[in-house]
C-alpha cells in the first residue's frame, strides 16, 4: 500500500506537546511550503520527522498513520 499524506496537514496534526496543547487556538503555525527534512524510524513504533519549520520533536506513530491512510481509502 502506498499512501501519500499532505506535508501541511500532517505537521498540523503534529502529536508533541507543544502543539498539542495549540490545537485549542488552531494548532501550530505552519509555512505554506513545509517540507520534510528528514524521517527516520523511531523504533517499531513511529516517525520522528524532522520539519522544514525547524520543529522536530513530534513522532508520529504507525498506528495513527494507518488509521489516517484507511480513512483516506474510504
Ligand atoms: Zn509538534
Amino acid at each position: 500500500m502506498v499512501v501519500e499524506f499532505p506535508l501541511n496537514e500532517m505537521r498540523r496534526s503534529c502529536p508533541c506537546a507543544a502543539c498539542v496543547q495549540l490545537r485549542p487556538q488552531g494548532g501550530p503555525k505552519v509555512p505554506a511550503d513545509i517540507t520534510l527534512v528528514s524521517a527516520e524510524m523511531h523504533g517499531l513504533w513511529g516517525l520522528a520527522i524532522v520539519w522544514s519549520d525547524g520543529h522536530a520533536t513530534g513522532i508520529h506513530s504507525f498506528e495513527v498513520l494507518r488509521r489516517s491512510a484507511e480513512a483516506r481509502n474510504d
